[in-house]
């Protein structure tokens, strides 16, 4: 039999739909961006595509970023990663979760592990690099596939505009740094952009049709 290793992006809308949820594979193997929605329903995705989960990826620690991520962190005994500025999050997001009839996080639940901005190798020849992209929410990250010319930019940047900045730990001036710290990268234009909500773009789209996405 040959190795399967093929390389996939998939952009995923799991159940209740609201959040842009991303999966990585490559061969078997996968790693899940915001893992939204309930954890039954990532694993039958998961099992459908045959994938064996390895990690789980936060943008930020908002209810509607990590619901299923402890779940599927302690059934599949793989890591979580967050930046811990978030942590303070991780249960005060339980409310929003009631409004998607979602189930609590628990006061057991499986703890994150710590990533800040750097450089990882989330499965072979798979690099990712990380953006530190504080002010929708104190630990705010981007994350950066620089082979494949991807950007997952959480809830920082949308379409036509930025994300929220009234929520604990916002700050509106941090957003704004973030976003102009994106613009000094000077990505590829044709960097394809997936958001934490709604369609995606790419850099060049957003030049011409994100006003805040410029100096
Ligand atoms: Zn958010």
């Amino acid at each position: 039999m040959q190795k399967n290793n093929a390389v996939k992006f998939e952009v995923l809308h799991m159940p209740p739909e609201n959040t842009v949820s991303f999966l990585v594979a490559h061969g078997n193997d996968c790693v899940i961006f915001d893992a939204w929605g309930r954890a039954a329903d990532w694993k039958r995705a998961l099992e459908e595509r045959g994938l064996n989960l390895r990690a789980i990826y936060s943008t930020h620690g908002h209810p509607d970023h990590i619901s299923a991520a402890p779940t599927l962190a302690q059934d599949f005994g793989v890591d979580w990663f967050l930046n811990n500025d978030d942590n303070f999050l991780i249960q005060w997001g339980n409310g929003l979760l009631d409004m998607f009839q979602l189930p609590h996080i628990q006061n057991d639940y499986k703890k994150p592990k710590n990533i800040s901005i750097g450089s990882v190798e989330i499965l072979p020849d798979i690099k990712m690099e990380i953006f530190n992209s504080p002010g929708h929410t104190p630990g705010g990250l981007m994350f950066y596939f620089p082979k494949y010319k991807i950007l997952l930019v959480g809830d920082t940047l949308f379409q036509e505009s930025y994300g929220r900045t009234d929520f604990p730990g916002g700050n509106k001036d941090k957003l704004f740094e973030s976003i102009r710290n994106l613009y000094d990268k000077n990505l590829d234009n044709g960097t394809w952009v997936i958001h934490g909500h709604g369609m995606e773009t790419s850099i060049g789209w957003l030049k011409r049709n994100n006003p805040f996405f410029r100096h």
